[in-house]
């Protein structure tokens, strides 16, 4: 990855419009800036784009949506933003916070209205450190759906996509306005692309092992269950070109992965009154902080692992999501009638297991705080047939980035903007902070959709200025 100067360098082709990525982020932001007449070239490194956005489970939070008001949820920007801001410990740049908390209701409704993706809100879990239920997803409840209808609308729109395309270099004059990329095709030939403005929508650097292993270490080992093309180019990119970063350890890990099969298993079985345990049959943490910072938590357990257990009742709320109708496919969760019986299947010791669930059945019913400070209070305590699933922690994504203004545009350290760079979702500065704790359910998509739509619709201004000007 490296920036090249500019000069004397020809162009294959010059487009106004080029973005790096072809994720949730790099479409939106394709979408907004076609919608406004701007010409747009996408760049994808993968045959067909995919990215995070088709692992991820595809849900967007968002407040005062007509989904939200029909199911009678109140919400507003401002809550969501409370939320957002608790979680992080007041770290994220209140411009940002309230950039991405008003544009995001509008983007999801103007999705579902002009380019068919009907979103719908999640009513029957609340994500931890939601105030409401604002959750919003297809009908699917996969980021495949996501990704895959919003590359139809792009194509619907006009949007070109050049795919088995991996941005290697890009052109830069000596202020730091990139003038074109570098482009890797699979036979080997390369191809330079001109630009009038450059969206680096290339997500973070969770693919990077260096990178990650530099700036959060305590995941440095663990699985990486991201896109293993983002291999932290943005951020790359930008520092060489002189812009700002932040929060570089910000990320979302998640404490609940199947191990070994490898797929996500809802928190949904926690908050709805589920709990883990480690390999000794004993409860470890406030399971109901949040998955993110769970995942080192399991991380430190005897051999990296822990069981997930709940119930048949928080089964048929989790169903709605395709990895866990595909985990229960592929044999990963077990069910047991008795507790000596998940006991034997899942090899953890029958005594203390049986101690576990008294205490957490005792605490359902006695409400209060335990001593790792966890409330079961609202939830029933588990009935038979009781189901488990063994898991580890993983790094999901890094949230730390360039950072970005109000519009998108990356800016150096002294407060300016770089001329003609954006960054958005996981290429920039996300709301979580600096810790995995930080790292509210949803701020991932957030910041992938607003700032896409945002950075979209402030290049087709800026187009619109420089063809008042020539
Ligand atoms: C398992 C999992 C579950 C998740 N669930 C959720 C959820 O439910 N809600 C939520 O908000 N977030 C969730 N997330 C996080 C969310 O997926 C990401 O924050 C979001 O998808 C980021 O979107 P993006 O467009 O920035 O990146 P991506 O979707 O990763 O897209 C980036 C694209 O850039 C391409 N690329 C990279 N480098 C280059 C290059 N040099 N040249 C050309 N192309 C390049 C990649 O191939 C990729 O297609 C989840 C993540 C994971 C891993």
């Amino acid at each position: 990855m490296s920036i090249l100067s500019a000069e004397g360098i020809a162009f294959d082709v010059k487009v106004p419009v080029v973005i790096i990525g072809a994720g949730a982020a790099g479409l939106v932001a394709a979408l907004s800036a076609r919608e406004a007449g701007q010409d747009v070239l996408v760049l994808e490194c993968d045959a067909v784009p995919r990215g995070s956005t088709a692992l991820s489970a595809g849900l967007i939070p968002a407040p005062g949506t007509r989904w939200q008001k029909a199911a009678g949820i109140i919400d507003s920007p401002e809550l969501f933003g409370r939320d957002i801001a608790t979680k992080a410990s007041g770290e994220p740049d209140p411009l940002l916070l309230e950039t991405v908390t008003e544009a995001i209701g509008p983007i999801l409704e103007w999705l579902a209205d002009h380019h068919d993706l009907p979103f719908s809100v999640i009513e029957n879990f609340r994500y931890p450190g939601h105030s409401v239920c604002r959750m919003h997803g297809l009908s699917t409840r996969s980021g495949t759906e996501l990704v895959d209808r919003l590359r139809e609308a792009a194509d619907r729109a006009g949007v070109d996509l050049l795919c088995d395309a991996r941005v290697t270099s890009l052109f830069a004059e000596l202020d730091g306005r990139v003038v074109g990329v570098e482009v890797d095709r699979p036979d080997g030939t390369k191809e330079r692309i001109g630009c009038v403005m450059l969206i680096l929508a290339c997500n973070g650097y969770g693919g990077n092992k260096d990178l990650v292993q530099r700036h959060i270490p305590e995941l440095g080992n663990a699985l990486y269950f991201g896109h293993e093309g983002n291999r932290g180019d943005a951020l790359l990119w930008g520092q060489a070109l002189g812009a700002a970063t932040r929060h570089l350890s910000g990320h979302q890990g998640h404490g609940s992965v199947a191990h070994p099969h490898g797929i996500l298993i809802t928190w949904a079985t926690i908050t709805e009154g589920g709990f883990q345990v480690n390999l000794r049959g004993e409860r470890f943490s406030d399971e109901s902080h949040g998955y993110s910072e769970q995942a080192a938590v399991v991380l430190r357990q005897p051999e990296g692992l822990a069981w997930t257990i709940f119930d048949a009742r928080i089964a048929g709320i989790a169903r709605q999501f395709e990895d866990f109708r595909h985990a229960e496919a592929l044999g990963a969760i077990l069910t047991a009638e008795t507790v000596d019986d998940l006991a034997r299947q899942t090899n953890l010791p029958v005594d203390s297991l049986k101690v576990t669930f008294e205490e957490v059945d005792g605490l359902k019913l006695a409400g209060g705080l335990d001593h790792f400070g966890r409330n079961f209070a609202a939830a029933p305590p588990l009935q038979p047939p009781f189901q488990a699933v063994r898991v580890t922690g993983a790094l999901f994504h890094t949230q730390g980035g360039l950072v970005v203004d109000g519009n998108a545009r990356v800016m150096r350290e002294d407060g300016t903007a770089l001329p003609n760079l954006f960054a958005v979702g996981g290429a920039a500065c996300g709301v979580s902070g600096s810790k995995a704790e930080g790292y509210l359910s949803g701020n991932g998509l957030l910041s992938a959709v607003a700032l896409g739509r945002v950075a979209g619709l402030a290049t087709a201004r800026a187009g619109m200025m420089l063809n008042e000007i020539n």
